[in-house]
């Protein structure tokens, strides 16, 4: 207990370690790296080494060849492969820890998701103290999600969290500096990528990689079927038929036809929340509204779909890949929030 009275000092740390980007918060001076959470690792005489993290690592992404391998670690919202990961960590750490005027071993707060077990909380802590943390704290990655977008976490208010990143959409509502619902849907952007992977194979014939399927989501993904978007972009792959690349144009309106599923899915966890809650913290809710953070609130019209669903106001939070980490680092900054850490 002693210990959570001592302030954090200057170069202390806040990481998001999500299964698509890794943020971290410098304390004093705010978001200092963000990067996607992928090693590419090589394979040389048997040994397997790390050959690039982050921004690095994902340009090889879908095109790694023979002796190197692009991996994950987080995939699909829980440590997919700890060795992998405690490396990835321990990387960032470095990079970051490295640009300190004062280098001293800095205490790390870590948000992780509301449902993981004791063994995966267990591994992250690890993982930060063999990276070099000189302490490791744990907040609940929706209250930091929701300090991040500004609501009123510590007050008897209730406050509707749904984070949608890219391994799982996390829903949570928070009262007085608890959670009272947390849920977790295995469904994020991935899911979303997939939907678009398997669409295009589905109705064009056309094998398309994960990185061409994420960037067509972007350009022109849109979470209401039917729309009338007259958009449309070219995307190149593997023609299923003969076997040598070709290019099709697809549309906005089959992107959204691709990903009615995962939407739906989406829909359906916010709805199951709204349902499992006490009557008063609903009435919160209901006036302040649901707040979306993470990459997935970024899909054009998610919050249009999940607010006729509901029949509740829906609000894109400022910068929703960045809303987890700012939360996590107002925690560094403000020692009365630290009451929230495990
Ligand atoms: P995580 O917390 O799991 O690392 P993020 O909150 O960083 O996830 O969100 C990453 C996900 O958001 C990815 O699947 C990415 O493709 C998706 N994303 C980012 N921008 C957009 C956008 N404009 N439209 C739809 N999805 C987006
Ligand atoms: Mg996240």
């Amino acid at each position: 207990m002693l210990s959570k009275i001592v302030k954090f000092k200057s170069n202390d740390m806040a990481i998001d370690l999500g299964t698509a980007n890794t943020v971290v918060y410098l304390r004093g001076r705010g978001i200092v790296l963000n990067e996607p959470s992928v090693v590419a690792l090589e394979t040389v005489n048997g040994v397997r080494r790390v050959k690039a993290v982050g921004d690095d690592a994902k340009l090889m992404m879908g095109k790694a060849s023979g002796q190197i391998e692009v991996i994950r670690p987080l995939r699909d919202g829980v440590i997919a492969d700890i060795d992998v990961a405690e490396q990835m960590i321990k990387h960032f750490i470095h990079k970051v820890h490295g640009q300190s005027l004062f280098p001293r071993w800095p205490e790390i707060v870590i948000c992780v998701p509301s449902g993981s077990t004791s063994v995966e909380r267990r591994a992250i802590r690890d993982a930060a103290s063999n990276a070099g943390a000189s302490q490791v704290w744990l907040i609940e990655e929706p209250m930091a999600a929701a300090i991040g977008a500004g609501m009123p976490v510590t007050e008897p208010i209730g406050s509707l969290i749904v984070d949608i990143g890219g391994g799982t959409s996390e829903i949570a509502v928070m009262s007085l500096r608890g959670l009272a619902y947390a849920a977790s849907v295995r469904v994020g952007g991935d899911k979303m990528d997939e939907a678009i992977i398997s669409y295009i194979r589905r109705n064009h014939n056309l094998l398309i990689g994960e990185v061409t399927a994420e960037w067509v989501k972007k350009e022109l993904g849109i979470a209401i079927r039917g729309a009338k978007g007259s958009e449309s972009r070219p995307i190149k792959g593997r023609d299923l038929v003969n076997g040598v690349p070709k290019e099709i144009i697809v549309t906005q309106r089959q992107i959204a036809e691709a990903l009615a599923e995962p939407v739906s899915a989406i829909v359906g966890g916010v709805r199951a929340g709204l349902e499992n809650i006490a009557p008063e913290l609903a009435a919160d809710i209901a006036d302040q509204g649901v707040v979306l953070t993470g990459g997935g609130a970024l899909l054009t019209g998610l919050d249009e779909a999940i607010g006729a669903a509901i029949g509740l106001p829906v609000i894109i939070a400022e910068d929703p890949l960045t809303c987890v980490a700012r939360g996590t680092g107002m925690v560094l900054e403000d020692n009365s929030l630290r009451a929230l850490l495990s």
